[in-house]
């Protein structure tokens, strides 16, 4: 198969929306106005100056769905038009109280829900810290003694991940966890990994997310895969690189210990690659989505689908990405028959605004797929 921009979708665009476009990129290539925007964001948000409907406009129009499910259903129908199917993900971050774990527990439900009456929605998704408090997680990773009010904590916050599951379950929508910082991702693994065992004996139900930007992933890939064996049920991973980066290198500098990530981006590269390797050759016991904007990677996960004999789209291999990237991997995959799905981002402008800042940050610093994506929509609005 060849991956090619003709088969792009930007006729479901006007022509002044790929402008719009345009400017974006060339405003995310420059890292240092990024960061500038960055404050600029800020100082606003503090001093309560309403930029909700210039962001709205702007960088959240291309990443985000829209503010809620019914805002974003123009993006889900555009991209099942094209045999790309979407990954509803309520992207609030950051919730502090009880309340506000609850609102997102009570979203991701409503999402499941969705999913039933939905032949374009083939996953859920959700972030462990949407629902729990990031300090349990860490005292959970840690293996410290939890204070009655904490175990309290845990056992709700076990409960409702059996919710989210056993509805998941019901409906017969998998659903994805997503992965976080390594002080808190042994918990979630370990959490996951209870899930797995109980709904994923007659089928995938439960991903777990694996960074393979740390070391070691592939070996933890490999236990956990005995562990299924000897258990009997089946493993589903999401494969990804890791969105960290920064984050975990400075935690690990400040306190003086071992940094988890790779020493270098090949490292990581290998890493990712050995991983989809291990999972296609086990197929038979691992159901695996690749969270991936990297073509070589790609390019190797459907080589070796071939070696295989795996058909294009059979239902234990997913490709994802993120809305507003990597539209030639996308479109070119759903050409060719494979499945592939793109996260949508919705929620509240101002509640999503960590997660569209990573995307200016992540666009910012790839430096050559910014200027090709710019190159692209250039020719895009030429031949329109
Ligand atoms: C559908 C989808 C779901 C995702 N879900 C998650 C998730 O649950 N959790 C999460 O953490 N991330 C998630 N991500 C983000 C992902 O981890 C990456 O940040 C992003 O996709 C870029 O990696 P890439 O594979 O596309 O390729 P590339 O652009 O080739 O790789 C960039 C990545 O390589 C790694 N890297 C870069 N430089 C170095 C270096 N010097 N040493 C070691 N490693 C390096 C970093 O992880 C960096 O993000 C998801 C991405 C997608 C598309």
């Amino acid at each position: 198969m060849r991956f090619d921009d003709k088969y792009i979708d930007y006729k479901s665009k006007s022509k002044r929306e790929l402008y719009e476009n345009l400017i974006l990129f060339k405003l995310l290539s420059k890292p240092k106005l990024v960061s500038i925007g960055k404050y600029i964001l800020k100082i606003c948000l503090f001093l309560k100056i309403p930029i909700s409907v210039i962001i709205k406009n702007t960088i959240f129009k291309h990443f985000c769905g829209g503010e809620n499910i019914n805002e974003s259903i123009k993006v889900i129908q555009t991209l099942s038009k094209n045999n790309i199917k979407t990954i509803l993900d309520y992207s609030v971050e950051g919730q502090k109280n009880e309340s506000g774990f609850q609102d997102v527990f009570n979203e991701i439900l409503r999402n499941i829900e969705i999913s039933k009456k939905s032949s374009e929605i083939p996953f859920c998704v959700f972030k462990l810290t949407g629902i729990a408090r990031f300090e349990l997680l860490e005292k959970l990773n840690n293996k410290l003694v939890l204070s009655d009010n904490e175990s309290k904590e845990l056992d709700s916050l076990k409960l409702k991940l059996n919710k989210i599951c056993a509805l998941a379950e019901k409906v017969n929508t998998p659903i994805l966890i997503d992965a976080e910082e390594s002080w808190i991702q042994d918990a979630i693994d370990d959490l996951t990994e209870k899930l797995m065992s109980k709904f994923n004996v007659k089928k995938v139900i439960v991903y777990n997310t694996i960074q393979l930007y740390r070391k070691g992933r592939l070996e933890y890939i490999k236990k956990i895969h005995r562990s299924a064996k000897n258990e009997n049920f089946k493993l589903g991973l999401k494969l990804v690189r890791g969105a960290y980066i920064e984050k975990e290198r400075m935690r690990a500098k400040k306190n003086g210990y071992n940094c988890p990530i790779h020493n270098n981006k090949d490292n990581c590269d290998v890493e990712f690659n050995n991983a989809t390797q291990y999972c296609i050759e086990n197929i038979k016991d691992i159901s695996v989505c690749f969270g991936t904007h990297n073509l070589k990677s790609t390019k190797i996960a459907i080589e070796l689908m071939k070696q295989n004999k795996i058909k294009n789209n059979d239902s234990r291999i997913y490709f994802s990405q993120l809305l507003g990237m990597c539209d030639t991997i996308s479109y070119s995959l759903s050409k060719f028959n494979y499945n592939v799905a793109k996260y949508v981002p919705y929620g509240p402008v101002k509640s999503v605004l960590p997660y569209l800042i990573r995307r200016a940050e992540e666009n910012s610093s790839i430096g050559n797929q910014t200027s090709e994506e710019i190159g692209r929509l250039k020719k895009a609005i030429k031949n329109y």
